[in-house]
């Protein structure tokens, strides 16, 4: 299984705490929010969930 993976410099992503509007984009397709580790990056969004 492959670990999720910023879209803007391909670093590794946390996954954090969720929004409200996450929980009502989660509901039409699994997603989960991330952010990017990278200090110069720190791209946050939602990414669609690993299975
Ligand atoms: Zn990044």
């Amino acid at each position: 299984m492959n670990a999720a993976k910023c879209p803007l410099c391909g670093g590794p992503v946390q996954r954090i705490r969720r929004r409200f509007v996450d929980r009502i984009l989660s509901l039409l397709r699994p997603i989960a929010r991330y952010r990017c580790q990278s200090a110069r990056c720190q791209w946050e969004g939602n990414l669609p969930r690993p299975r």
